[in-house]
């Protein structure tokens, strides 16, 4: 009885997640109700793009759907969400529902549930975004998502003005799709933008920085970003950011940097917007930047800015000393990152502000052995008990040194050597 219904073939979506999904949907038909796939999942599997989740919408009631399963979590219940835990994967499913009353350009003040899959997909925010598909292969796409993902258009569902109006955040969506898929934006629906862009100013900037990281971690943030600046939406967020005047070879780079290495993207728009570590901040935690997030990027625009303002010699050797001090300072692990955004940068065209090469640089950073505090082989302890004394700032200070000295190759990382050169530099200073 159950082979009859399985006539739709996912091609992008792991097997396990189709094969869940379509017994949730089989569940609910069997009980007599309807039920499709819907929304990203549909669009992306039309696009040949890998399926990461699947979404159901269904005339089920909530409460329905909760009995018809045994494992249901009430998720966002009083809008129609359940999820379904169905082979051990989570899968949301919605009850087919239109929102009113958007009073501040972002929050539905009412949900109310109808019966007709149709008036579901019109809620929705682009016609590629609005296509339902039901086990049996049969497509909903009222608003012929398909053909405009096949002459690549991103196109509000209605009226754009009234739908941007309404959720003020489906404009950076909208950039984000077209930057993320290549795709132009439909004249009436960029009309729209540009008409009612000053509502944006609403929207939280965790909503707007999740979509921006979207599309920061696509293929081509370069024209996400050109898009913005020609909305003028980057202007009109609750913490605007100065994208007028950039460098744009520190904003190329960004294009050179794999999309994986999300927070080395934002560094350099940062930087390429002029944005001083100082300012950036009081910008990131604003913009909703974990604390992680936040201190990577620090730490590079960081090392940068010393990089470029603290003076050098010209020799070889003060500047591999001034390199391991910074190395020391920020940490192996961004100094590297640093190396591979200072590549990206050059390989714009932009004079590199290291001073010697990066592979030199490079060469210094995997010489160094000693990179941390804890790496030395001596505790702080050891060093109260070899000197006899008490704790105090001096050891902090003390300690330091030997880790400088002994990163630079100047003292073997050893008991014996260290407790010898803290006595020397002790000696050298009470003199
Ligand atoms: P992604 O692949 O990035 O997850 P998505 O289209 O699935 O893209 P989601 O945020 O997961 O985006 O939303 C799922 C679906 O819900 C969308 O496809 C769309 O139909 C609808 N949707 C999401 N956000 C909005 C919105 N702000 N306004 C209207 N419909 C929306
Ligand atoms: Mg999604």
């Amino acid at each position: 009885m159950t082979e009859q219904y399985h006539n739709i073939v996912w091609q992008c979506a792991d097997s396990e997640m189709a094969s869940g999904s379509a017994e949730i949907i089989r569940t609910l038909n069997d009980h007599g109700y309807e039920a499709y796939w819907v929304g990203g999942c549909v669009r992306d599997e039309y696009m040949g793009r890998k399926v990461s989740d699947m979404d159901i919408t269904t005339s089920a009631l909530p409460e329905i759907t909760s009995t018809l399963f045994p494992k249901v979590i009430p998720t966002g219940i009083k809008h129609g969400t359940v999820t379904v835990i169905e082979k051990g994967q989570p899968f949301e499913v919605t009850t087919y529902r239109v929102e009113s009353g958007y009073e501040d350009h972002r929050h539905p003040t009412q949900v109310v549930f109808v019966s007709q899959v149709e008036e579901d997909l019109r809620r929705r925010d682009f016609t590629m975004n609005a296509m339902a598909l039901g086990i049996d292969g049969v497509w909903v796409d009222p608003f012929e998502g398909r053909r405009d993902i096949d002459s690549h258009i991103i196109r509000c569902v209605g009226d754009a003005k009234v739908r941007f109006r309404e959720d003020a955040l489906r404009m950076i969506r909208c950039i984000r799709f077209a930057s993320i898929f290549g795709f132009s934006i439909a004249k009436d629906t960029w009309k729209g933008i540009l008409a009612v862009r000053d509502t944006l100013s609403w929207i939280a900037m965790e909503r707007i920085r999740s979509e921006l990281d979207k599309m920061m971690a696509g293929p081509d943030p370069l024209r996400g970003l050109e898009l913005l600046k020609q909305s003028g939406l980057h202007s009109r967020m609750k913490v605007p950011f100065p994208y007028e005047n950039n460098d744009p070879n520190m904003i190329h780079a960004i294009s050179v940097i794999e999309s994986a290495q999300l927070d080395v993207r934002w560094t350099l728009l940062i930087h390429g917007c002029g944005i001083t570590s100082m300012e950036a901040d009081k910008l990131l935690r604003e913009w909703t930047f974990s604390n992680r997030r936040r201190e990577m990027i620090l730490g590079l625009l960081s090392l940068q800015e010393a990089w470029v303002t603290e003076s050098r010699g010209d020799d070889l050797e003060s500047h591999r000393l001034q390199w391991i001090n910074a190395v020391l300072k920020h940490g192996a692990e961004i100094a590297e990152t640093w190396l591979n955004m200072q590549e990206a940068i050059q390989s714009t065209g932009k004079l590199c502000v290291c001073g010697v090469s990066i592979e030199q640089m490079r060469l210094w950073l995997e010489d160094i052995q000693v990179r941390s505090l804890k790496d030395l082989n001596l505790t702080g302890n050891e060093l109260l008990q070899a000197l006899n004394r008490r704790g105090g700032p001096w050891m902090g200070k003390v300690l330091q040194e030997l880790l400088v000295k002994s990163a630079a190759g100047f003292i073997p990382n050893d008991r014996d050597a260290l407790i010898e050169e803290a006595k020397r530099v002790i000696k050298h200073e009470e003199q």
